[in-house]
């Protein structure tokens, strides 16, 4: 039984080898999980490790992954699936989240969560700047499967609630303090910040929709895309 296990181990070792290991950019050399193999040992470590996919652990949330699309600031479809996946106790946390906003008739949406390095180094590639975009030299915590970018809904209607900016918009009113706001705009963001904050979550100062899971240090960049991580 142990041989077959093995033997079919090193099979699909060698599909990935052949096919999604197409030789990924690391050009600061720095510690990333880019196989499978590599995350599944992780996972094998410390059950922490494992991604989730939040439509598993949270059915029914919106799901508005734009850079499934072309409708993100990079203007092309960036991931091949629109999944969202958190480490496992950032995606219990989220659980959390959406449980309390339940109560209040309201729910998450989300636009991003994991992100494999390659993206990362594409978007800096594009914005040029470390304000909006992370640095590829430390890697994002999107990276990490810590961070995860959302905005509030209305649970009965599944319409967005009324926030500074749209997302993705790199203008100082995306700040999660930015003052000049319409009374109700600014309600609703410091709602979802601090709904998000109770449950782990800190809001990045330059973005209202982004939020860094507490203990995101604890967790090795990751290169594999949302394809690698269904099909494993
Ligand atoms: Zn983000």
């Amino acid at each position: 039984m142990q041989k077959i296990f093995l033997t079919l181990l090193i099979f699909s070792a060698c599909i990935f080898n052949g096919n999604a290991q197409k030789k990924k950019a690391n050009p600061y050399n720095l510690p990333i999980t880019a196989t499978i193999q590599e995350y599944q040992g992780e996972c094998v470590k410390n059950g922490q490790n494992t991604l989730i996919d939040i439509q598993k652990v949270i059915p029914g949330i919106q799901l508005d992954i734009r850079y499934a699309t072309a409708n993100n600031f990079t203007g092309r479809q960036v991931y091949s699936f629109p999944n969202a996946f958190l480490r496992k106790p950032a995606a219990d946390s989220l659980v959390a989240v959406q449980k309390e906003l339940a109560s209040m008739g309201l729910g998450l949406k989300i636009f991003d969560a994991y992100r494999p390095y390659t993206a990362t180094l594409l978007f800096h590639e594009i914005v040029k700047d470390t304000l909006f975009a992370a640095s590829p030299a430390t890697g994002s915590r999107h990276n990490r499967g810590c961070s995860v970018d959302v905005s509030l809904v209305d649970l009965k209607t599944g319409a967005e609630l009324a926030m500074p900016t749209e997302y993705d918009n790199f203008t100082a009113k995306a700040g999660a303090r930015y003052p000049d706001l319409q009374l109700t705009v600014l309600q609703n963001r410091d709602l979802l910040i601090r709904v998000m904050d109770k449950h782990g979550f800190k809001v990045m100062p330059s973005e209202w929709w982004h939020f860094d899971f507490n203990g995101w240090q604890s967790f090795s960049l990751m290169d594999l895309s949302a394809e690698e991580l269904v099909v494993k």
